[in-house]
């Protein structure tokens, strides 16, 4: 190992020690159907369940396993279908690090590259993003299992457990925990999506920014890319780079958007309290940040309109889109465009009910369109899920579901009840411990009687009572 990193890993131990008060595994354990429980088991190993499944052991919340359909190495977006060649986020900011100053990229990158050498990076490269998220889950000994795949979610009647199907390499398992965190993606609330008209084309003629895209074969080939966001942004950029005739980018909006309105809510008070704020107040900051979206990078910008291939159309929401001959025409208000392939840089949308595995969730779980009815519908925001302060479902029917209070939402579908929190790294800050907080408060509260037991029957004398003059006489 480089001697660097042997240096932080030093360093993090002896961090992790100066702050391990209090030690004590504090939670019972269960078993069910002869089988030990989880705490907690957290599904995706990305970012989001890297910290959580970090936060909950420095809580000392023991019995936890992180679970990824990814191969080791392979989790989230970094080395796949994110296009870019850094993160947008600024290189400061700082998540799944627990506040310790060694666990932090900066700690992390300066370890491998010298110390000093953080001051003259511009930004985290995608490829040391997903590099440095390794290494933390190794330092810190977290249990993951990869190549694990969430496929079901049942409560037990009574049971205080939910019953969980994994498709694992060696088959299909049960297994059971009393808490489930769904930190699987920023899509893990819904599904990515195509405009209807562009998914009615033929499967080789278009494709998702969130797809794995042959850029090799659109060499010399006419190529229109939907949306005018930074994933839609970057795939023009490879497109381009592969050699492409010509990239068309369609911007439904009259004008691009410039502003980074994230920027604005980057503060410890909007990202930790927004949440607490009522359904009226979220709606209204949601609706706005969520309708101008967030703005791209200069340097995509630059990466993309350098060549001379590129060209720009605004104000052109696409009307219709059909094959004519072997060409794609693509109907819009400011003309029509005929091109052999399109990408969708065209987001995602909210839809429990499109995940196979969240099937029983979604048959319960309040959505925002079942609590709040705003004076103007938005029907796309209203499939939100409604998830409370600690991130967990809430049922459609009070009474119907009570185990949703099981089932927390960590990744986007949790952005309209709390703001920039799963599937951020803007927002772990906060997040990431409020999440932990409401786990380790439910369990406390639920094993209650248990640790009144404890306490009652607490019996472990600090003193011997013979006096210490007459110990000392007999040296007993
Ligand atoms: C293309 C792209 C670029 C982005 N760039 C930035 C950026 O520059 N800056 C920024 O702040 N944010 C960015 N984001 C937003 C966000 O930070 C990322 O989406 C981030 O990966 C979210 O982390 P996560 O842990 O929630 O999910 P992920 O990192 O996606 O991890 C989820 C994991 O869950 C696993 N999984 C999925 N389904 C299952 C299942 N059923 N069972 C078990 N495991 C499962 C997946 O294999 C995956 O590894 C970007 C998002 C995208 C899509």
């Amino acid at each position: 190992m480089n001697t660097g990193l042997e240096q932080l890993e030093a360093i993090v131990a002896r961090d992790l020690k100066m702050i391990a008060y209090p030690e004590s595994a504090w939670v019972p354990a269960r078993s069910h159907d002869g089988q030990d429980v989880l705490d907690v088991l957290v599904v995706g190993a990305g970012q989001g369940g890297i910290a959580v499944a970090a936060h909950l052991r420095k809580e000392r919340i023991e019995r936890i396993l992180v679970v990824d359909h990814a191969p080791r190495g392979a989790e989230g977006p970094w080395l796949s279908y994110a296009r870019m060649h850094t993160l947008r986020t600024a290189k400061f900011v700082t998540g799944p690090d627990m506040g310790i100053p060694s666990l932090t990229f900066q700690a992390w990158y300066e370890a491998i590259n010298g110390e000093g050498s953080f001051t003259g990076l511009f930004k985290i490269a995608k490829e040391d993003w997903s590099a440095y998220l390794l290494w933390l889950r190794d330092v810190l000994d977290l249990p993951v299992k990869n190549s694990t795949t969430l496929k079901k979610i049942e409560p037990v009647e009574d049971s205080g457990v939910l019953q969980i199907e994994l498709q694992t390499p060696e088959g299909l398992q049960t297994i059971y925990t009393r808490k489930l965190v769904l930190a699987h993606g920023i899509e893990a609330s819904g599904r990515w999506w195509m405009p209807p008209e562009i998914a009615a084309l033929p499967g080789d003629r278009r494709a998702h920014t969130a797809h794995d895209i042959d850029f090799e074969s659109l060499r010399g080939q006419r190529v229109a890319v939907i949306g005018a966001g930074a994933s839609a942004f970057d795939n023009a950029a490879v497109a381009l780079e592969h050699g492409a005739k010509s990239v068309t980018l369609l911007c439904r909006r009259p004008e691009l958007q410039r502003v980074q309105p994230y920027k604005v809510i980057a503060t410890p008070g909007f990202l930790g309290h927004f949440g607490d704020q009522s359904d009226e107040r979220r709606w209204r900051v949601m609706q706005h940040l969520l309708s101008v979206r967030e703005a791209l990078t200069l340097e995509t910008w630059t990466r993309v309109t350098i060549h001379d291939a590129f060209s720009l159309m605004t104000g052109a929401p696409v009307l219709s889109a059909k094959m004519i001959g072997n060409e794609v025409a693509l109907e819009t208000p400011a003309g029509t465009v005929a091109v052999d392939f399109v990408i969708c840089g065209t987001g995602l949308d909210m839809a429990l009910d499109s995940r196979p595995e969240l099937e029983a969730v979604a048959r319960h779980a309040a959505v925002w369109g079942d609590r709040y009815q705003p004076e103007v519908p938005d029907a796309r925001m209203g499939r939100f899920p409604y998830v409370d302060g600690g991130f967990a479902f809430v049922e459609k029917t009070p009474g119907t579901a009570p185990w949703l209070s099981r089932v927390h939402c960590f990744n986007f579908g949790a952005t309209l009840s709390m703001g920039p929190s799963g599937s951020s790294i803007s927002g772990m800050k906060y997040a990431v411990p409020r999440l932990v907080r409401a786990i380790m408060s439910d369990l406390f509260t639920e094993d209650f009687d248990e640790h009144l037991n404890t306490i009652e029957g607490y019996a472990l004398p600090e003193f011997p009572l013979t006096f210490a003059r007459d110990s000392e006489k007999t040296g007993v």
